[in-house]
């Protein structure tokens, strides 16, 4: 079975490219019927946050991505200890000494002699006798995990297929703190193992952690999961904008930006699949190909995003939307209003036009009695009759082009004014049965005439 999970540091809001990566992950474990998880990195005690946390879940269930088990790392230091002890057993990890000045003059020493600046292991000659030295002078170890020069690093990558990396030429990295707090290498590992993940999806900026985490996971006796490395979200003109990076689900959704629309745009992003608004996230879950994602940076733009949530809006049924909308607003008022909407929220202020009163407009005098003609034209129409109030915009307008010679622009602008105020709108067709005659007669005759 498929176990996926989504690994958010709770040190910030999810942006737009966290949350791709956790749809990724979600779409994944449906496509499969299997599990997506969430895992909070919060080793980082001075950096996490709760509210982050709380964010976090609300932000997914907001997406409607949610986790089938979640986890969280900061309960799980015991488990984290024991892995480490294992390691520590097998000679693993050790201890090293070297304050961040003295590895930064071996690099430079390093690259100075045009050697790889990597970590040269001077540790590991330290004896037992020079361990408990430092520990009497009071000296607290960092610890390395030690990787295996000789055993070749290689992953088929679902995304960026098959990957190479010597592990001669990598540092062995630190994986624990000298005060015992974390780095986020190791516990991603001992987790990975312990959830039973069998893929991990995720950013391109972890490949060389993959390179470093596939030796970790042999260590500890495990078979690693299937690895694919998805490239970066930029913006529309190259590096995504701080705003941009950090444009949060919050504010998405007080822009009047649906989740599906949020859904339908991040799963196609970068891949060589339409993004399609018709598709709901199951389907698209269900469409999900790793092979057809690109290796060039997926370019997230806004303005498209804005057009993606009209087109999703466009689709909406009432039933979905119902709780969103005005008092009384029912399904033929949506079906009449849809088109027009860029938000949900706009919807009002159709239905405040629909119900009135809207300011009289002022005309030219031909107009003025253009008009007149139209209320005598409208009144002839039986309301009563289902047919005939539903044909009513058509009637209206045949019978004026005949008896009025005009049309287009001059037959259907000065109604349309008289009739909610605007220039544009709805389609009158369907508005103007739900004006109701009393109000559009009023508003017919309502107009005035310009001195
Ligand atoms: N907390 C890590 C991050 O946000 C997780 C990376 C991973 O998926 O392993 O980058």
């Amino acid at each position: 079975m498929t176990v996926t999970r989504f690994a958010p540091s709770p040190t910030g809001l999810l942006h737009i490219g966290n949350v791709r990566t956790a749809l990724h992950n979600w779409m994944l474990a449906r496509k499969d019927g299997g599990r997506f998880l969430l895992r909070i990195d919060d080793t980082d005690t001075a950096r996490s946050r709760e509210d982050y946390v709380a964010a976090i879940r609300a932000d997914l269930d907001w997406l409607g991505l949610r986790p089938d088990g979640e986890v969280r790392q900061s309960e799980r230091f015991d488990l984290y200890e024991r892995e480490f002890a294992r390691l520590v057993a097998a000679g693993r990890v050790y201890r090293c000494y070297e304050s961040a000045q003295e590895l930064e003059l071996k690099r430079k020493v390093q690259l100075g002699r045009g050697l790889p600046p990597i970590y040269d292991r001077a540790a590991l000659a330290l004896g037992e006798a020079d361990h408990a030295a430092k520990a009497a002078a009071g000296e607290m170890p960092h610890w390395r995990f030690l990787l295996d020069r000789d055993a070749a690093i290689a992953w088929d990558d679902g995304i960026r297929g098959a990957q190479r990396f010597d592990a001669a030429q990598m540092s062995d990295p630190v994986v624990r703190r000298a005060d015992g707090s974390w780095l986020y290498m190791l516990p991603s590992v001992i987790d990975d193992i312990d959830m039973g993940i069998t893929q991990v999806l995720r950013g391109e900026d972890h490949v060389s952690n993959t390179a470093t985490q596939l030796q970790m996971f042999t260590a500890l006796g495990a078979e690693p999961p299937r690895f694919a490395h998805e490239a970066l979200l930029t913006g529309s003109e190259g590096k995504l904008s701080k705003r941009l990076g950090s444009l949060g689900m919050a504010e998405l959704r007080e822009q009047g930006i649906e989740p599906e629309a949020v859904i339908a745009l991040l799963a196609r992003l970068g891949t060589s699949d339409p993004v399609d608004p018709a598709l709901r996230p199951m389907e698209l879950a269900a469409a999900l190909d790793l092979t057809r994602f690109g290796r060039a940076p997926a370019r997230f733009d806004e303005a498209e995003l804005q057009r993606v949530n009209a087109a999703v809006i466009h689709r909406l049924s009432h039933d979905e939307v119902a709780a969103r909308l005005p008092d009384g607003m029912g399904a033929a008022a949506w079906q009449a209003i849809r088109p027009n909407l860029s938000t949900v929220g706009e919807a009002a202020e159709w239905w405040a036009v629909v119900r009135g009163p809207v300011a009289a407009p002022v005309m030219n005098s031909e107009d003025h009695e253009y008009l007149k003609i139209a209320a005598n034209v409208f009144e002839q129409i039986d309301w009563d009759l289902p047919e005939a109030r539903n044909e009513s915009w058509k009637f209206l307008t045949a019978n004026l082009k005949e008896t009025t010679g005009r049309k287009g622009k001059a037959l259907f602008l000065p109604l349309r004014l008289a009739l909610t105020g605007r220039e544009h709108g709805p389609d009158m067709a369907a508005l103007l049965p739900l004006i109701g005659r009393d109000e559009a007669l009023a508003r017919l005759a309502g107009v005035r005439a310009a001195a």
